[in-house]
């Protein structure tokens, strides 16, 4: 069932991309795999997914272990301070940064650790008070202050709320893009990633180009 769930996906993203006019391979899936065990994991890597989303740490850390190391995970959820060693000892990608501290801590871990993790911003487009992530109007400081690494701001992230209308997707999805693309030009620097959409929004998230859609539920069901 979720080799199928996964094909279905796959044909859907492979769908959207087409209808955007943009190249087959411009957008890669993320299979969340949080709440489900090992065990279900192996079933979506036996079908040949390979990168997969945690949110929490401590359940990324004792998961990962359990699974093959040619998988790359991906850390999506919020992200304390005296996490972060853990988190790079397992998470190639951080999608959750959400201040110039935390990605200060993360360089420093990172250098420690040998590691050169990728890093997204998270950015709280839509103004939501109970969203982590950073003002719009801050992004392009965080940026410029961290441009060194070793860890490496590749791009941004942001999470639509729940029950937005397609309309308002569409919105929250081009902001993001346009943010990004407005932080490249001025800071003259390249920020390939546009981490947007989920189960219920990723199509549209493509149509305002996502670079990696985040999706749990119609890969592995309801948690
Ligand atoms: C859980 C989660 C997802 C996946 O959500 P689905 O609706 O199950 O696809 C995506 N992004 C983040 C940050 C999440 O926490």
């Amino acid at each position: 069932m979720i080799a199928d769930n996964l094909k279905s996906i796959n044909e859907r993203i492979a769908n959207a991309l087409a209808k955007a006019g943009r190249p087959a391979d411009s957008a890669r899936l993320l299979a969340v795999s949080k709440t489900f065990p090992a065990e279900v994991v192996r079933e979506a890597y036996d079908a040949g997914q390979l990168c997969f989303g945690e949110n929490r740490v401590q359940e990324l850390a004792e998961k990962a272990p359990k699974l093959p190391s040619d998988i790359t995970w991906h850390l999506i959820g919020h992200l304390q301070q005296n996490k972060v060693r853990q988190a790079l000892q397992h998470a190639a990608w951080i999608h959750s940064v959400d201040s110039s501290e935390l990605f200060s801590r993360i360089n420093r871990i990172a250098v420690e650790l040998a590691v050169t993790p990728r890093i997204l911003l998270e950015v709280n487009i839509s103004g939501e008070e109970s969203k982590f992530g950073l003002r719009p109007n801050d992004v392009e400081e965080v940026v410029a202050k961290n441009l060194e690494g070793p860890a490496s701001c590749v791009g941004l992230m942001t999470v639509a709320p729940a029950l937005a209308s397609e309309t308002e997707l569409h919105k929250i999805f081009e902001g993001l893009r346009n943010l990004r693309d407005k932080i490249q030009s001025n800071l003259k620097t390249s920020l390939p990633e546009l981490s947007m959409g989920m189960s219920g929004d990723f199509e549209i998230a493509i149509a305002e180009g996502a670079t990696i859609v985040r999706i749990g539920s119609a890969i592995f069901g309801h948690r």
